[in-house]
């Protein structure tokens, strides 16, 4: 056989026919769509998942066998049946309208291959392994496994070391249309925010041209540095300044690359207020100098992490904007400590409240009488101030003293430590034992069921 000639196609909005309904369909069908394909599936019969595709218009299904003008008016032919017989017939229908025709049963008959494939950001990588598919994706995993990496991280994102850099990261000049509505309000700004992240992730990727920066603001999970998500830990490699606070994991700035501009957040000198302004102004100003940066909040950005502030400050200025998920802390904090938030026939509930605030405080905007009436497991963070007022509110209204209660210090990380009581006697114990901050106060049924795990 001749050398292959490597191609990549750009499928969006062209008619691609694949014949067969099985599990190789299966396989194949997302990627077809996630590359914009208009899919016409031919088959006598669907998988599930197939037919989920179907149903919601996301695919064409031809409920028959193949008919060979089934391939007219198609840019490509996936064949994803067993049948030799029945594949040749696809693959001659094709050869003879001259469409490119994959096939599954037969490579050698084939006349295009799919390779196997990982994503890095804005970089794709296909192996193909001489006919041989097994050596294709060990290829292919090694490769993967080297992006994942420091160094790979750097070079999908077109850093120095890489073959010439894409240039600044840039949205497509999001150009203050959010800006001129800025006082539309809050919802509003968030809402903007959330259609301007769209551009900047385009931006994040290096796919830009204009001038304009973006913000990504991600959630850096609760503390243990492999806690973070796959796109949060993507997006920090490629970012050129980071902005962290105090409860951002410090491990994952190990791997910045030395020209980062790291700004601590936690040293910016001034009150919380001009400090949460300050830390606007800056993600407002690197991203006008057309740089990538990376807010990293811990836990998740939308638990009370003032991420929607940022966000709105960012739309506001015409900054693409976008908001990367986190593993929150008042969810895996107590899981770590052996507490499920949920557990059926113990609790089907769970709320979680700040108490930065007593629960007398003017401003407190939780209504603890409420929460003491539930059964529900009561998650807080931020209480260990106030707990000795919590805990009192809570059973004054209602909670029995006895239920159990539990206060988990730096959950997942070395330092972790839990303590378990009562409610009655919580706070007293947390003092004794000199409990310190960041914790988690856990209240419910749930403290009792002892899933500690090796
Ligand atoms: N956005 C964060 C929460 C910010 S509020 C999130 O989603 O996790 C800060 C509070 O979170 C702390 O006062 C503490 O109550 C809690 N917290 C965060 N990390 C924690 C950890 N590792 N261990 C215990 N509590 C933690």
């Amino acid at each position: 056989m001749s050398s292959l000639y490597p191609l990549a196609l750009l499928l969006d909005g062209r008619p691609v026919l694949v014949v067969g309904g099985g599990a190789v369909a299966t396989r194949r069908v997302p990627a077809l769509l996630d590359a914009g394909a208009v899919v016409t599936v031919v088959s006598p019969e669907l998988t599930p998942a197939l037919h989920g595709l179907a149903d919601a218009g996301r695919i064409r299904w031809e409920a028959r066998r193949f008919a060979a003008s089934d391939v007219d008016g198609t840019w490509l032919v996936q064949v994803a049946v067993d049948d030799h017989a029945a594949a040749r017939l696809v693959s001659e229908a094709a050869e003879e309208r001259r469409v490119f025709c994959v096939r599954a049963d037969d490579r050698t008959a084939a006349s295009a291959w799919t390779p196997a494939v990982t994503r890095h950001g804005a970089v794709t990588v296909a192996v193909l392994g001489g006919g041989d598919p097994r050596r294709a994706v060990a290829t292919r995993d090694a490769i993967a496994g080297f992006l994942a990496g420091p160094a790979g991280a750097g070079l999908a994102a077109g850093k120095p070391g890489a073959a010439g850099k894409p240039g600044p990261a840039g949205g497509l000049g999001h150009g203050g249309e959010a800006g001129a509505h800025g006082d539309s309000g809050a919802v509003d700004g968030l809402r903007r925010g959330g259609e301007a992240g769209a551009r900047g992730e385009a931006g994040a990727r290096g796919e830009g041209r204009a001038e304009m920066g973006s913000v990504a603001l991600v959630g850096a999970g609760p503390g243990d540095p492999e806690l973070i998500t796959v796109k949060g830990r993507r997006l920090i490699a490629e970012a050129d300044v980071v902005v962290v606070d105090r409860l951002a994991p410090g491990l994952l700035l190990d791997e910045l690359r030395p020209d980062v501009e790291l700004v601590d957040a936690a040293k910016i000198p001034y009150g919380p207020a001009r400090t949460q302004d300050e830390i606007n102004r800056i993600l407002v100003d690197r991203a006008r100098r057309g740089l990538f940066v990376v807010r990293l909040k811990g836990g998740d950005p939308y638990v009370f992490g003032r991420g929607g502030e940022e966000v709105i400050a960012c739309a506001e200025a015409g900054v693409p904007v976008t908001v990367v998920p986190g593993v929150t802390s008042a969810i895996a904090v107590p899981a770590v400590a052996g507490i499920p938030v949920t557990h059926r026939g113990v609790a089907h509930e769970f709320t979680v409240v700040s108490g930065h605030l007593a629960p007398t405080h003017p401003e407190s905007l939780v209504d603890w009488a409420a929460l003491a009436r539930q059964r529900g497991t009561v998650v807080v963070l931020m209480g260990l101030k106030n707990l000795p007022a919590i805990a009192a509110t809570l059973i004054a209204n209602g909670r029995p003293a006895n239920t159990p209660a539990a206060v988990v210090q730096e959950g997942t990380t070395r330092g972790e430590r839990t303590l378990k009581a009562t409610l009655g006697e919580i706070a007293e114990q947390a003092r004794e034992a000199g409990v310190r901050p960041p914790a988690i106060v856990v209240v419910g049924d749930v403290v009792a069921l002892r899933l500690e795990q090796a």
